[in-house]
């Protein structure tokens, strides 16, 4: 059955956001960053059993300048961390992240100096993903929640402009002797 016999009159009402929201979700190409074990979970995803181009992912790109999400997959050390911020740099807008694993989001078991405790240190992460390591169903979930996000983002929403304007109107709620506590 095509698409034209499920539309009654022949024409379909939507909105340019969600057209847009849709198409985005449907095609993003992610940018590996396997650093430990997590990757091999992630690596997973890809083969005949999990087949991740169900989801519009039909390859790892291989350039961050071509990939717009970004699978932080095992922990990250201080030493890698501004390696992957000039990574995240370089994928144009917009993008996304999943830290996956314990250690991406937290540090996990590795509370210690060498490791960076969740790389929401160094990038802003949209989605957390628990486990150690998550299993690849785990990992297509979180995509699939990743996919509902993007669905639902207006167009033209800048992360750091929305990050500074939820900063403004928090600071605006905060009582004055507070205030002049944070600004000092
Ligand atoms: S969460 Fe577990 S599996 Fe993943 S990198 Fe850390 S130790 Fe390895």
């Amino acid at each position: 059955m095509g698409l034209e016999e499920k539309l009654p009159s022949g024409f379909l009402l939507s909105t340019v956001e969600a057209a847009a929201g849709w198409v985005r979700k449907a095609s993003m190409w992610p940018a590996t960053f396997g650093l430990a074990c997590c990757a091999i979970e992630m690596m997973a995803v890809g083969t005949p059993d999990y087949d991740i181009a169900r989801f519009g992912m039909e390859r790892f790109s291989a350039t961050p300048r071509q990939a717009d999400l970004m699978i932080v997959a095992g922990r990250v050390s201080q030493k890698m961390a501004p390696v992957l911020r000039q990574v995240y740099d370089q994928m144009p807008d917009p993008k996304w992240v999943i830290a996956m694993g314990v250690c991406a989001s937290s540090g996990g078991m590795f509370n210690n100096y060498a490791i960076v405790q969740g790389v929401d240190h160094v990038v802003p992460v949209d989605i957390y993903l628990p486990g150690c390591p998550p299993r690849p169903q785990m990992l297509l979930n979180a995509i699939i929640e990743l996919h509902k996000q993007i669905q639902t983002t207006p167009l033209g929403v800048n992360r750091e402009a929305a990050a500074r304007a939820a900063e403004e109107a928090a600071l605006r709620e905060t009582p004055t002797h507070q205030m002049k506590g944070l600004l000092a």
